[in-house]
């Protein structure tokens, strides 16, 4: 026998004994940003590598570790996209939604690539379900993006979730917080790892979110923004709590999340459990120009979808799970075989989740294998059946039988249902 073949490490293959969790939550999450009037944008798997550098920054982790980059055979450098905002945004400004009338509202569901180091929630290929708002400055705005994600959250059953809330200031206010921050890191220099030491005149915010055990404990006691803000941050974090408080969604201040991508502004978000983040998100109000649009504020999160699943099962939430089969239709010999083919294929187009024997067992096998897969109903064709044109169709849960005409197909459907 060949050699057996496995996924690549970090990847997941989406089982079909998995599939329904996958579909409820892409489910609840499209029909939660309806109530909103968010649409749908999807964008593609793969974008030129320099999207990434200016949208996500090249002192990021992401951009210095972990994109999945290489060149195409015509030698052009692309990444798999290793997030969901940058595409988002470049498509906008590429088809110049922004000449709409705005806010322009905007949902996704992606796979997203990143060379991480693998462990519990931490894949090499995840999934994404992400909002992202353009046009709106309002801290109305930043409060009902967070609302998005608490509904869908709340709306699958979590319960354990908070909310941390931060402030990382904008253009006027971040050089007077660098200019202390570098201050505080300087004395403390060569205990950084080589990352941070690079990153310390180019970007020394990043520090504050580098995942290395001694720069942890260097910035643990370095200033915080929230210390530093201009009168126009202060005042919008404000406004953003007090809708929050309007909307009864409780958030601790955490001055600590700085979040792993540059191109964040003022408000940014996590939404936790006891075991990791399962959604992150905030302003970036100078994304789109930075991307080439015009002057445009915006704001988004993304939840990760593995992540989620993983908090579903801890807290021993039950995924509703259809029936796989309404009907099975047995069959005794070649021409009873014939007609459960035929009565199949009339009961699907009215919506019958239906199946017959395609593996030539014999009818009691059949009834066993029924009954493994869960079909609500069985009916076995006969040649009685056949020349009576009446089938009986056996309730499984209680073995109620129920006669029904083999020409009335309507009424085997409603039956089945
Ligand atoms: P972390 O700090 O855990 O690395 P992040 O800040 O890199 O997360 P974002 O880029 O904000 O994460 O992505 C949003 C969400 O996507 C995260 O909250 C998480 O649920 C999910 N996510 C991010 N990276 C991964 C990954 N490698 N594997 C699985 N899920 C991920
Ligand atoms: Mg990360």
């Amino acid at each position: 026998m060949a050699m057996e073949m496995q996924a690549p490490k970090g990847t997941k293959d989406m089982l079909p004994q998995d599939a329904y969790k996958w579909q409820y939550i892409e489910g609840v999450f499209r029909e939660v940003a309806k109530t909103y009037g968010i649409r749908e944008i999807r964008t593609p798997m793969f974008e030129h590598t320099e999207l990434f550098l200016r949208g996500v920054g090249d002192t990021t982790d992401i951009v210095q570790k972990e994109m999945y980059t290489f060149k195409d055979k015509g030698d052009r450098s692309v990444t798999l996209k290793p997030e969901g905002t940058s595409p988002v945004v470049r498509s906008f400004v590429e088809s110049r939604l922004f000449n709409e009338a705005q806010p322009t509202k905007l949902c996704y569901i992606t796979p997203a690539f990143r060379y991480e180091n693998v462990q519990k929630g931490r894949l090499r290929q995840f999934h994404q379900c992400g909002v992202e708002v353009f046009g709106s400055k309002e801290p109305s705005m930043d409060a009902e993006v967070i609302a998005v994600a608490m509904d869908t959250l709340k709306k699958l059953g979590l319960k354990s979730l908070s909310l941390h809330i931060n402030n990382l200031g904008c253009p006027n206010c971040r050089p007077k917080y660098n200019e202390a921050l570098k201050k505080f890191l300087a004395e403390n220099y060569d205990g950084l790892c080589d990352t941070c030491k690079s990153r310390f005149e180019k970007n020394p915010m990043r520090i504050l979110d580098c995942k290395e055990k001694k720069c942890n404990e260097i910035t643990k006691n370095a200033p915080i923004i929230l210390d530093y803000m201009c009168e126009e941050c202060d005042s919008h974090f404000a406004k953003v709590k007090e809708y929050l408080d309007i909307l009864e969604i409780p958030y601790e201040i955490d001055p600590g999340i700085v979040r792993g991508l540059d191109y964040y502004t003022k408000t940014i978000f996590e939404i936790v459990t006891p075991d990791f983040t399962v959604c992150g998100g905030g302003r970036y109000d100078k994304l789109i120009e930075e991307l080439g649009g015009p002057d445009m504020p915006a704001v988004g999160f993304a939840i990760g979808i593995e992540r989620l699943i993983m908090t579903l099962e801890k807290e021993g939430i039950e995924i509703p799970n259809e029936t796989l089969f309404d009907l099975y239709i047995g069959a005794r010999g070649e021409e009873e075989r014939k007609a459960a083919f035929k009565l199949a294929s009339q009961l699907r187009p009215l919506g019958v989740k239906c199946e017959i024997n395609h593996m030539g067992r014999s009818v009691k096998a059949e009834m066993k294998y029924a009954n493994k897969l869960g079909c609500t109903f069985t009916t076995i064709i006969g040649e009685d059946e056949l020349s009576n044109k009446k089938i009986n169709l056996k309730r499984m849960s209680d073995g109620e039988i129920f006669e029904v005409s083999l020409e009335n197909i309507e009424e085997i459907a409603k039956s089945v249902k």
